[in-house]
Formats: C-alpha cells, sequence, structure tokens
C-alpha cells in the first residue's frame, strides 16, 4: 500500500473528484509516522494529526501496484509531468523508494523529498530520481532548532555538499511564517540559488494535531514580498543587496522601478507555486476558497493585478 495525496487519486483517474486545478505532479507518500518530529508537520513522531495528513492535504492509502501503473498511464497521457515521493523517515522507507524508483524512472522524472546525506543522495540519483528535495524548512538558526530540532548549519552543508556534487538536481523547500523576518529568507534564498539549490517557497499552514497548530498563516502581502524576491533572484535581476529592508527585517524595496518590476511580473508566473519543475501541490497551503499563497495554475490577469496590489509601491 502507499499513501496518495487526494487530487493525485484524482488525477490519475482513480477516484471519481472534482479538480479545479489538477496536480501536474503525483504526489506519493512513503513511510508511515515519522521518526523525525518537526512541529509543523502531520507526519510528526508527536504529532496527533491523521496519519493521512501531509499539510492541509488527505492521502489515502491505496495499492502501490494499482498507483504505479496509473502514475505511467498518466505521465504517458500528458496529464502529469513529474511523480514526487514524499518520505517519511522509519523502517522499510528508503527500501520503498528504490522499488518506487527503479519501476517509474524509466518513464517519467521523480522528486524524492526526504531526509539523507550526501551518499544516500547520490545513490538515489544513480538509481533514476532526477531531484531529491532536501528540506530545510526553516531560514533562521532559531527557528530551526525550535520547529525542526538539530543545527541549520549542518542542515546547510549536507545541501551544499549536495549541490556541488550533483549541480541542478537539489531543492530545499523554505516556509514562510515560522517566526523569521522577510529579510532572512531573502538572503537564505539568495545563498541557496548562489549554491546551485532550487528554493521552493510554502506557507506555513497551522495543521490540527501539530505542536504549531495554534499558529497563524503569514501574510499574504509579505508572502507575495517573498514570491517576488525569489524570482527577481532567480532571474538574476538583483541581489539581495539590492533589496531594501526596515529595521523589523521587512522589506521595503524591491531594488528596482515600479516600471521594470510591472514587466517582470506581468506573467504572474512569481505568483505560482514554486519548486521542481512541473510541481504545483494545489492547495497545500491554503483551501481552493483562497486566498491563494501558491496559485497552482497561470493567473488571470485579475489575479496578477490583484497580486501585484499587495506588493509595495
Ligand atoms: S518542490 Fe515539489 S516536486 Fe520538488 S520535492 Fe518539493 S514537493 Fe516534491
Amino acid at each position: 500500500m502507499i499513501k496518495v495525496s487526494s487530487g493525485t487519486l484524482g488525477v490519475l483517474g482513480l477516484v471519481e473528484t472534482h479538480l479545479d486545478a489538477p496536480p501536474t505532479t503525483a504526489y506519493l507518500m512513503v513511510g508511515g509516522r515519522c521518526r523525525r518530529d518537526c512541529a509543523f508537520c502531520a507526519q510528526a513522531r508527536s504529532s496527533k494529526a491523521s496519519a493521512a495528513a501531509l499539510s492541509r492535504v488527505s492521502w489515502p492509502s491505496w495499492d502501490e501496484n494499482e498507483v504505479l501503473d496509473a502514475v505511467e498511464q498518466a505521465h504517458a497521457d500528458g496529464r502529469i509531468q513529474r511523480c514526487c515521493l514524499q518520505v517519511t523517515v522509519g523502517p522499510g522507507s528508503l527500501a520503498q523508494v528504490r522499488t518506487i524508483v527503479t519501476r517509474l524512472a524509466p518513464h517519467l522524472p521523480i522528486s524524492a523529498s526526504l531526509v539523507a546525506n550526501v551518499a544516500q543522495v547520490g545513490e538515489l540519483l544513480e538509481l533514476g530520481v532526477e531531484r531529491v528535495g532536501l528540506s530545510l524548512d526553516a531560514a533562521n538558526e532559531e527557528a530551526y532548532r525550535r520547529v525542526k530540532g538539530g543545527d541549520l548549519d549542518r542542515s546547510l552543508a549536507v545541501i551544499g555538499e549536495a549541490a556541488r556534487r550533483y549541480p541542478g538536481r537539489i531543492t530545499t523547500h523554505l516556509m514562510v511564517g515560522l517566526g523569521e523576518t522577510e529579510e532572512e529568507i531573502v538572503r537564505m534564498m539568495a545563498l541557496l540559488l548562489d549554491g546551485g539549490v532550487m528554493p521552493a517557497l510554502f506557507a506555513f499552514t497551522p495543521i490540527r494535531g501539530t505542536a504549531l497548530e495554534g499558529g497563524s498563516p503569514p501574510l499574504l502581502d509579505s508572502y507575495r514580498r517573498l514570491q517576488v524576491s525569489r524570482q527577481l533572484l532567480l532571474e538574476g535581476l538583483c541581489t539581495s543587496d539590492d533589496l531594501s529592508y526596515s529595521k523589523q527585517g521587512r522589506i521595503s524595496s524591491l531594488g528596482l522601478p515600479r516600471s521594470e518590476l510591472e514587466q517582470v511580473l506581468a506573467d504572474g508566473k512569481a505568483f505560482q507555486t514554486s519548486g521542481c519543475p512541473g510541481c504545483n501541490r494545489p492547495y497545500y497551503n491554503e483551501p481552493p476558497r483562497g486566498p491563494l499563497y501558491n496559485y497552482p495554475r497561470p493567473l488571470t490577469g485579475a489575479e496578477v493585478r490583484d497580486a501585484l496590489a499587495g506588493l509595495l509601491w
């Protein structure tokens, strides 16, 4: 058996469901309750949240072979571009990942999002994984220790070494809303991009039953400023020093004249889900009624204007 995100079951045709923004990646969860204890995560060791939850999405269990057949077919039909394995730390997780990768890698690009050392990253890439996701989540030492336990610098060292050895193959997740400042997120994204790591932005989502169930999601306009900063850094249109920050670490200028920013942002791509190619994570961080932090599809003109309106001019 394997856990499959509810949207993925829909796009694979395994369940009848209405999808206004179908996943463009098949999201599969490998492993049971995690040995790690990340305070925001439904799968954390001490979490009281449902074992079938990850972020705000439900992940019913399904027959593994039936799912892998359907993933292969959905890719052949052009319904999905990628398969992402979300792997919890526990007995048998890596073995199940190896089996799935061996089966699917000849057919479509695979991302594996897991806790791994550099040798394990190398083994998975060798086996056929296209991109490995090594999640940092927190952008400063204090938040990292408080939310994930352990040491931020050690985690950064593993991610950096993996990216040096396997250029262009490493993604990381950065979560906005864990007590960091906007400046810290911008400088962390710049550091990661300089090191060849693709940062994927997530908005903190309080999940009932987790240690952070009482927390609040980030302010939308703050998240928008960070999405724009990421896009400008990614396109090499500015550095983290070109932006200005208030004493509280809030972005006070985006480092480019308004007219140029409007041009760069007109297609709305900056506000869409970021990460591996083809990853759109529909409604991972927000309900479909919105407000949407990460748009899982191209924005309408009105939505782009709305997103830009929230930016500081
Ligand atoms: S960015 Fe998306 S596809 Fe890539 S590891 Fe993260 S969730 Fe998976």
